[in-house]
């Protein structure tokens, strides 16, 4: 049996790929290249020397999707694919509805036409807002959402939740991811974003290789002891383990299920800044800049519903991120090309 991996060309899905292969997993990927190339699939292929099933195409291509149930035996899915960037999905919320949605409806029905019931869907930590309480568990209320692209996480969060409700022979996986950065050991792999970066990673990673000249770090006055603000970063290795582990509690028929992914340890902008000119040796000069609209103070989780009920915990620290993510940049500075 083979698990459908949308988006799996992607940062998140190459290495998610990566590891489920390594586990022995077989895994068919569906991807539209909109951000990405087939080069990150051939460099899998190179890491785990064993071939990946590729099929070039969009999740709202019904046709292609029964084809692919139909020449491959899938029991799961694993659901990346979408549009990602927060600051365009405002200037383009029926570009992010339409994909993200509407793509996810088609899939989500193809699944269904196909007996295809288990799924495991890419959410994020932004669907708490501002959070209630740090640590935030699962339990915590979702918070105000201030842009299209974490809206279509909730909305997907939510028709996920209806269909599970309407149909209790689906096991739906929520996975909340927290903040994910790093690449593979090896270096192939990593993530290239379009354009100037908007998070925080990439943007130093250009300014480590001489791309962008230095970072602008966005407010030093919130109530945080560096005044910068707190992120739940996680190694991206990490995070695709935690998939593998979401992949093996499928197969117990879990019915509806939300997971935290996240280090559970708070770390600020300057500790990245700092982590990072220690790791690579390279120095990162930035300037403080006024506070960036949207930004949420302090976000980092409580992971131990994931530890105790996956049985998957994050085990690389900040250190580990940014010398892989430095690593990965330093080999690539153009990117897959
Ligand atoms: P990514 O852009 O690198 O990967 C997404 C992949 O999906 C890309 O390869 C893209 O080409 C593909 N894709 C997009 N729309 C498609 C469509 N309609 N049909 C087929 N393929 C399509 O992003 P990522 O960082 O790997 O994120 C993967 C998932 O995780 C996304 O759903 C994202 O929203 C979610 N997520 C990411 C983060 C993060 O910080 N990276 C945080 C929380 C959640
Ligand atoms: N950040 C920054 N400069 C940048 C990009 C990000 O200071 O060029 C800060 C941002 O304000 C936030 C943190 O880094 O506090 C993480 O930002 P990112 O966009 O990576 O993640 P998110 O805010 O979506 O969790």
């Amino acid at each position: 049996m083979a698990i459908l991996v949308t988006g799996g060309a992607g940062y998140i899905g190459s290495h998610t790929v990566v590891e489920l292969q390594n586990e022995g997993y077989e895994v068919v990927v569906i991807d539209n290249l909109v951000n990405s190339s087939k080069e990150a699939i051939r460099r899998v292929e190179t890491i785990t020397g064993k071939p990946v099933k590729f099929y070039e195409g969009d999740i709202s291509d019904a046709e292609l999707l029964d084809t692919i149930f139909k020449e491959e035996t899938i029991d799961s899915c694993i659901h990346f694919a979408g549009l990602k960037a927060v600051g365009e999905s405002i200037s383009k919320p029926l570009e992010y509805y339409s994909n993200n949605i509407s793509g996810s409806l088609i899939l989500f029905d193809a699944m269904r036409r196909n007996n295809v019931k288990n799924i495991i869907f890419s959410s994020s930590a932004t669907v708490y807002g501002d959070p209630a309480f740090v640590p935030i568990t699962e339990d915590c209320p979702l918070g105000e959402i201030t842009n299209p692209y974490g809206q279509t996480k909730a909305m997907l969060e939510q028709i996920l939740t209806d269909i599970y409700k309407s149909d209790n022979t689906w096991n739906v996986i929520l996975l909340r991811y927290f903040n994910p950065i790093g690449a593979h050991s090896s270096g192939t792999i990593g993530e290239n974003p379009n354009g100037i970066p908007n998070n925080l990673m990439p943007y130093i990673t250009q300014v480590a290789v001489g791309k962008l000249e230095k970072l602008g770090v966005f407010g030093d006055d919130y109530n945080t002891p560096d005044g910068t603000c707190i992120r739940d970063y996680i190694h991206v290795v990490d995070l695709a383990q935690g998939h593998v582990k979401s992949v093996a509690k499928l197969k117990e028929n879990p019915g509806l299920k939300i997971y935290n992914l996240g280090t559970g340890k708070g770390s600020s902008v300057l500790d990245v800044v700092h982590t990072f000119i220690e790791a690579s040796g390279v120095d990162i000069p930035y300037v403080i800049k006024s506070r960036r609209t949207g930004d949420v103070p302090v976000n980092y989780c409580d992971a131990t519903k994931a530890k105790e009920e996956l049985n998957w915990i994050a085990k690389k620290n900040l250190f580990d991120m940014c010398a892989d993510s430095w690593r990965w940049q330093k080999n690539n500075p153009n990117g897959m090309i």
